[in-house]
């Protein structure tokens, strides 16, 4: 690792980089000019990003650290590897997703055809705050390979991280075509007021709506990565000690702040008891007896969630965890138990780590439970038994779903990774993210040899053409 670099990259003063509307107008020039078309433009500026990533990785992990408590590790595994992985594949196969594809001859219309996969034009990306540089660049991948023209927006909520991203993106990243902005609410306003050729949006659900209304007024396509409670089953079949294992990573990583943590449980009365005593040992084994001393727990994002979380709990029947440090933003790993549909925790995504247990009489009465609810974003169906499974799968939907384990389907990258209905539209990773910044354009080429059989359909239409 280059250190020279990566001190310079970090300490360099801010790019002013002009008003928010001479910056798109930048990136956009850049796009007409055809700066970003060339496939060796995209595999240049990938592998710049790669760059990024390797030369900061250590800058990188202490902003996560500073804005979410998160451990150098988990930084490493989530914001940066990820992404690293992310564009190896994209560069492994950029040629084959970006090719012409042929279409068998066409004697109807005597030509050839081919599907062009050529580039939408100018984008924009918002990112959240929870895996910021994560879900800021992961997009900007799939727009980088399309050959778009980019426009980010990191999020305001993790502000050592979008600080240093927006110092990082202009020292790697050709600045003709590829541009990041900082800010809040009103700088994301202006950028939702400007035409675009997409806009890919990760959030809540509320942001959301505004982002697709603002993209109608330009009638610009979205992609909206949003949230929502994600459930999870564990039948009776199930093996307990490796569903506690799987719950307790999967809802406390980043202390609970992922879009497809698992957000509360269904099983039945009589399994219950035995998960509640797993996760126990579980939360023990991973963050020792006292979580708010381990260097491998996170903290809540800032004070507002916190004291949201916390009334979550309050009134609630604590089995594991349940202390709250507001100025500290800690919250220990929590599981509630005997939760109802109409607690205050059942009303919202919870996004943080709480994990209510609701029991329910069966995995019928749970698959009701979730088809009343919006769909899911993901969904974990812990069982031996095939049949629940196939239950869950022919009966309700979501976004994706990983049968026992959680999380890791977000990281495979030959799998689309997204919402369907309120949990958000479109779909993103590995070729999936190409085709979201493309437009797949029909070409057919009439071939000269051949007489132009349409004549035979154009007016007049004469008696001997009736027949045909
Ligand atoms: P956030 O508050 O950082 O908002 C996201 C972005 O929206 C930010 O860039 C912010 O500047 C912008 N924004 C906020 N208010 C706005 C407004 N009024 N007008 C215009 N822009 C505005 O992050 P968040 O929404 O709190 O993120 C958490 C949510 O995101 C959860 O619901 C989570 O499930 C979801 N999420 C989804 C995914 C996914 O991939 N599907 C990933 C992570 C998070």
């Amino acid at each position: 690792v280059d250190t020279t670099v990566a001190t310079s990259a970090v300490d360099a003063p801010r790019d002013a980089g002009g008003s928010i509307a001479d910056q798109v107008a930048k990136v956009r020039a850049g796009f007409e000019a055809g700066i970003t078309r060339p496939l060796e433009w995209r595999r240049q500026q990938l592998n710049a990003l790669t760059r990024l990533l390797v030369e900061n990785g250590t800058a990188i992990e202490q902003a996560v650290l500073a804005d979410l408590g998160k451990h150098p590790v988990e930084g490493y595994m989530t914001e940066i590897g990820s992404v690293k992985t992310e564009i190896k594949h994209t560069l492994k196969n950029l040629a084959k997703w970006t090719k012409r594809r042929k279409i068998p001859f066409v004697p109807t219309v005597m030509s050839n055809g081919f599907i062009q996969r050529e580039p939408l034009g100018t984008v924009l990306v918002i990112a959240p705050w929870n895996y910021p540089v994560h879900l800021l660049l992961m997009p900007v991948v799939g727009a980088i390979a399309a050959g778009d023209a980019v426009v980010m927006k990191p999020s305001e909520l993790a502000p050592a991280t979008s600080d240093l991203m927006t110092r990082l993106v202009p020292r790697y990243l050709d600045s003709r075509a590829i541009a990041i902005v900082d800010g809040g609410v009103p700088e994301t306003t202006e950028l939702l007021s400007l035409p675009w050729d997409h806009i890919f949006y990760t959030g809540n659900g509320a942001v959301g709506r505004i982002v697709m209304r603002a993209a109608a007024e330009h009638l610009t396509p979205v992609t909206l990565e949003l949230g929502g409670k994600s459930p999870v089953w564990v039948d009776p079949s199930a093996d307990i000690a490796e569903t506690a294992n799987w719950l307790t990573w999967g809802k406390f990583l980043n202390t609970g702040q992922t879009c497809v943590a698992p957000d509360y449980v269904l099983t039945t009365p009589e399994v219950q008891p035995k998960l509640v005593e797993a996760l126990k040992k579980e939360i023990a084994a991973l963050y020792g007896v006292d979580p708010e001393r381990s260097p491998e727990y996170g903290r809540i994002i800032n004070e507002r969630h916190t004291t949201r979380l916390a009334r979550l709990i309050s009134g609630s029947k604590v089995a594991i965890g349940g202390k709250v440090d507001v100025a500290q933003r800690y919250i220990a790993p929590t599981v509630l138990q005997d939760v109802a549909f109409a607690d205050p925790v059942m009303q919202e995504e919870i996004f943080g780590p709480i994990l209510p247990i609701v029991p329910v009489a069966s995995a019928e009465a749970a698959i009701s439970h979730v088809n009343a609810g919006d769909k899911p974003l993901a969904m974990y169906l812990f069982s031996r038994d095939g049949a629940p499974v196939e239950a869950f799968l022919g009966k309700t939907s979501s976004g994706s779903v990983a049968i026992n384990a959680n999380l890791i389907q977000n990281g495979v990258s030959t799998l689309p990774f997204g919402g369907v209905g309120a949990s958000g539209m479109g779909a993103y990773h590995g070729e999936e993210s190409v085709r979201v910044f493309s437009h797949d354009r029909s070409v057919v080429n009439k071939v000269t040899w051949l007489p132009n059989f349409v004549k035979f359909s154009q007016p007049p239409f004469t008696p001997k053409k009736e027949k045909q």
